[in-house]
C-alpha cells in the first residue's frame, strides 16, 4: 500500500458507505479516467475476468459464436469467452512484442470467413505491461468490421505512441488483483468511449434491475460491481500509480545491465512508439535446460521465478480449440522466465538475485 489507503477506506467506514455504490466508486472512476485521458469512460468492477465477461456480454457474443483470442496470455483472458458458451479460437504472437501477431490474426480471419464462421470480437492482450501492436490490429479489425477487447490487465501505466493503454480499443480492461502494478485487493475496470455503453456496463453489474419501484427485470444481470470500500483502496493506489511503475522500469533496467554479461539471456525491447510499464522482468534464454537451470538454482535460496505463461492452446482445458499458431508462444514458454519484480524489491533483495542467478552451472 502507498499511504492515503487507509485514510479512503476508514472515510468510507466513517460515513457508512459499505456498499458496490458510493463516493469512493465515483472517485475512483474519475482519477482512472483522468489518468488514462482519451476521453475514455470507466466503470469498475469486482474483478479484470468480469469485465472481459461484461464486455463480450455487451458486444452480443452468445453461445457457439467464435472469438478469436492471443493464445498467448493468462487463462482468464479466455474463460469467458466459455461463460458465453461461445467458442475460442487462439491466435499465437509475434516476437516483437509477444503479444498477437497481425499476420496470423489476419490469416485467423480469412480462414473463419471462408467457412461461414465470421469471428465475433477479438480480445488481444498487452502481455507483461508490453503494448500490443494496436495500429495492426486495429486495421484489421475495422477492415473485417470485428470489435475488439482490449485486455490491458497487465498494462496499466503502458502506453502507445502516447495514447494510453486500455483505451485503444472499443473496448479495454483493467484489473486491480493482488499481483497487478496497483491492487483493491480483486477488483477491475472496463473502459469506453460511449456514455451510453459504461451506463449500460453499470447496468448489468448491478443485477439488470429496470427502472420500478419493485424489483423489475427484463434482462440477465450480473453481481460485478466493485464496493465503495476497495474503491476507496484503488483511489489510494492511484496516487502512487507512477512511482510503481518506475520501480518496475528501474528493476527492468538493472536486470538487463547485470545480465548482459550473458550472452544467451535477452530481454524483450520496447518497439518504436511503445512505452511498457514493465510489470514483470522476464528474460529469455537459448534452452529449456537454460532456463530450469536458473529458476532451479535461484529457488536453492528461496528465490521465486516462474516460466512464462502457458499458451492457451497447450492447456488442457483449450486442447480441442482451433489455433493459428507458428511455434512463436511455445519457444517463449519454452525458454522464458519472470523474474521477481515486485514494486518493493530493494537494492539488496536486486543484488541477493543477480549473484544467486550468476552460480547457475553451465552459465
Ligand atoms: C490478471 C489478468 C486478468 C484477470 O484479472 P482478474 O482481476 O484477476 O480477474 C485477465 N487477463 C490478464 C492478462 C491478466 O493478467
Amino acid at each position: 500500500m502507498g499511504g492515503s489507503e487507509q485514510k479512503f477506506v476508514n472515510e468510507a467506514f466513517d460515513t457508512n458507505w459499505i456498499a458496490p455504490l458510493g463516493p469512493h466508486v465515483d472517485g475512483f472512476e474519475a482519477d482512472i479516467q483522468t489518468y488514462l485521458g482519451n476521453d475514455c469512460e470507466v466503470a469498475v468492477l469486482s474483478s479484470g475476468t468480469a469485465a472481459i465477461h461484461l464486455a463480450l456480454q455487451l458486444l452480443g457474443v452468445s453461445k457457439d459464436d467464435e472469438v478469436l483470442c492471443q493464445s498467448f496470455t493468462f487463462s482468464a483472458s479466455a474463460n469467458p469467452i466459455l461463460y458465453q458458451g461461445a467458442i475460442p479460437v487462439f491466435v499465437d504472437s509475434e516476437p516483437d512484442t509477444w503479444n498477437m501477431s497481425p499476420d496470423l490474426l489476419e490469416r485467423a480471419i480469412k480462414d473463419r470467413i471462408a467457412k461461414h464462421k465470421k469471428p465475433k470480437a477479438i480480445v488481444a492482450v498487452h502481455l507483461y505491461g508490453m503494448p500490443y501492436n494496436a495500429q495492426a490490429i486495429n486495421t484489421i479489425a475495422n477492415k473485417y468490421e470485428i470489435p475488439v477487447v482490449e485486455d490491458s490487465a497487465e498494462a496499466l501505466g503502458s502506453t502507445y505512441f502516447g495514447q494510453a493503454c486500455g483505451t485503444l480499443a472499443d473496448l479495454g480492461i483493467l484489473s486491480f488483483n493482488g499481483n497487478k502494478i496497483i491492487t483493491t485487493s480483486g477488483g477491475g475496470a472496463l473502459i469506453t468511449h460511449d456514455k451510453a455503453l459504461k451506463n449500460k456496463a453499470v447496468f448489468l453489474s448491478t443485477q439488470a434491475r429496470d427502472n420500478a419501484p419493485h424489483y423489475e427485470h427484463s434482462s440477465v444481470g450480473f453481481n460485478y460491481r466493485m464496493s465503495n470500500v476497495l474503491a476507496g483502496i484503488g483511489r489510494g493506489q492511484m496516487e502512487v500509480l507512477d512511482a510503481r511503475v518506475a520501480a518496475r522500469r528501474r528493476h527492468f533496467n538493472f536486470y538487463k545491465d547485470q545480465l548482459a554479461v550473458y550472452p544467451e539471456i535477452s530481454f524483450l525491447e520496447e518497439p518504436t512508439g511503445s512505452f511498457s510499464n514493465r510489470w514483470l522482468t522476464c528474460i529469455t534464454t537459448d534452452s529449456y535446460r537454460k532456463r530450469e537451470a536458473i529458476r532451479l538454482t535461484l529457488l536453492e535460496d528461496d528465490i521465486e521465478s516462474r516460466p512464462l505463461w502457458k499458451p492457451m492452446h497447450m492447456q488442457p482445458l483449450f486442447k480441442d480449440c482451433l489455433h493459428f499458431t507458428d511455434g512463436t508462444s511455445e519457444a517463449l514458454f519454452e525458454k522464458g522466465l519472470c523474474l521477481p519484480s515486485g514494486s518493493n524489491l530493494s537494492q539488496d533483495d536486486l543484488d541477493r538475485i543477480i549473484y544467486q542467478l550468476s552460480k547457475t552451472p553451465s552459465l
